[in-house]
This record gives structure tokens, C-alpha cells and sequence, in this order.
């Protein structure tokens, strides 16, 4: 490797907080679609990075979240509670059958009925989890897990297998994903992007991450296009 690791922000470990802060992870309504969700926001992008880079998709942003990442750009703490109907009323208003759930960490919440109902409408359902909650089998049409155990030694990955697995780069040495990774069809590195650091600090990261690829044949480059481009 030509390049040093750009210098980065010493992190405390942060404990797992109790998932309970989500209280609706099981069915609480007869009819699935008054079951109610705490949502960020919900659009229609083209996804911006992984396996599925360049690929319209419509995203649902969940509240809340079981880690608290120092380095996480996300805005999860502010949501509204929506019923699935109304959920259904936004997302079918897109011409696109493949959702991305997100969060936070959207394995916290009722992924049964939102399986039960959305897939026979047709459509696809990936999910975006830190994958420290297992996710039930064949709920899903995509599990990509990113796990932040890079920097939270303290933090368990529970869904240790799924179709792409998309590491956060921040210095680590890939051997500690040794027995993780093969659980998973695609893997991933992505350099850290800091927006509050310069051009020069994450275009260094960048070309250590790329470098580290070229070394690392198994793992992919994955790159947070939509963050250049200044989108959703
Ligand atoms: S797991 Fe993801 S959403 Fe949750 S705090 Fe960490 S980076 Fe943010």
C-alpha cells in the first residue's frame, strides 16, 4: 500500500441501546395496513452505492436506531408515525417496484407485515441494517449489512449472512471479517466519507481504499456517489 492511513477521530465505544425505544417491532392492528411506522422520509432516488449503485429505487427511512455511530450523517431522531396504508399511498405514487428499507436501523421494525403486504403488490424489498438484529428468513429480497464493529468492538453482528455485505473502511485490518464475509455473496469496502474533513483527507482515504482492493480481490469497491452529487 503506497498511502497511509488517513488520520482518523478516535471513537468511545458506544453501547447497544435497548431496542425497546421502537416499540412497534411486532404487529399491533388487526388490518396490517393501519399498522403504524415512525418515518423519516420516504423518496425515490437512484441508489447511490453497493451492488445496486445506479439503481432507481424508493426509500424508506425508518426512525431510530440501536447504535449511536460517531461518525453517523443520518437524521433518524425526528419521524412521524404513518399507517402502512398511507405508507402504500406514498410509495405507489413512484414508478418503481424496488424498495430500499434504512434508518437508523430498520430491522427494529415490523418487517413481517411489511413483507406480508408490499411483496405480493409486486414489489422488491431490500433492506440497509447495521445487522446487530437477525432478520427472519425469506422476508426479504436483498439484506445488505453494514456492520460497525469495525469501531464498536463491543457490538454483535447477529445477521451473519445475506447478499451483500458492505464494510465501512476506517483503518481496520479485513482480517477480522474473516468468518463473517462468508456468509455473503457480495462484500464491499467503502472509505469513510467525512464531510466536515477536505478534499485532500477523503480523496487520500478514497485511494487507500482502492488500493486496498486492488490487493483484495474479493472485496469490491464501493463508492457514496450520492454524496458527490449532493442527493438523496
Ligand atoms: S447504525 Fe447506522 S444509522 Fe445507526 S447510528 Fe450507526 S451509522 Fe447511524
Amino acid at each position: 500500500m503506497s498511502e497511509k492511513t488517513p488520520e482518523l477521530i478516535a471513537l468511545p465505544l458506544v453501547p447497544i441501546i435497548d431496542e425497546s425505544i421502537i416499540p412497534n417491532k411486532t404487529p399491533t392492528t388487526e388490518d396490517p395496513l393501519d399498522q403504524v411506522f415512525p418515518i423519516v422520509e420516504m423518496f425515490y432516488s437512484v441508489q447511490g452505492e453497493g451492488f445496486h449503485a445506479g439503481e432507481p429505487s424508493i426509500f424508506i427511512r425508518f426512525g431510530g436506531c440501536n447504535l449511536a455511530c460517531e461518525w453517523c450523517d443520518t437524521k433518524f431522531d425526528n419521524w412521524e408515525n404513518i399507517n402502512l396504508g398511507r405508507i402504500i399511498q406514498e410509495i405507489t405514487s413512484w414508478d418503481c417496484k424496488r424498495i430500499v428499507l434504512t434508518g437508523g436501523e430498520p430491522a427494529l421494525q415490523d418487517i413481517a407485515t411489511l413483507s406480508s403486504v408490499l411483496r405480493p403488490m409486486g414489489y422488491s424489498l431490500a433492506i440497509e441494517t447495521n445487522g446487530t438484529i437477525e432478520i427472519p428468513n425469506d422476508m426479504l429480497d436483498w439484506i445488505c449489512v453494514s456492520p460497525k464493529d469495525q469501531m464498536y468492538a463491543s457490538v454483535n453482528i447477529r445477521q451473519r449472512s445475506g447478499d451483500e455485505l458492505k464494510v465501512v473502511w476506517v483503518g481496520q485490518s479485513l482480517d477480522m471479517y474473516d468468518e463473517l464475509k462468508k456468509g455473503f455473496t457480495h462484500r464491499f469496502l467503502q472509505p469513510v466519507y467525512d464531510e466536515s474533513k477536505g478534499v485532500e483527507w477523503n480523496g487520500k482515504n478514497f485511494r487507500t481504499t482502492c488500493e486496498l482492493v486492488k490487493n483484495n480481490s474479493e472485496w469490491r469497491l464501493s463508492l457514496q456517489t450520492h454524496k458527490w452529487m449532493v442527493v438523496d
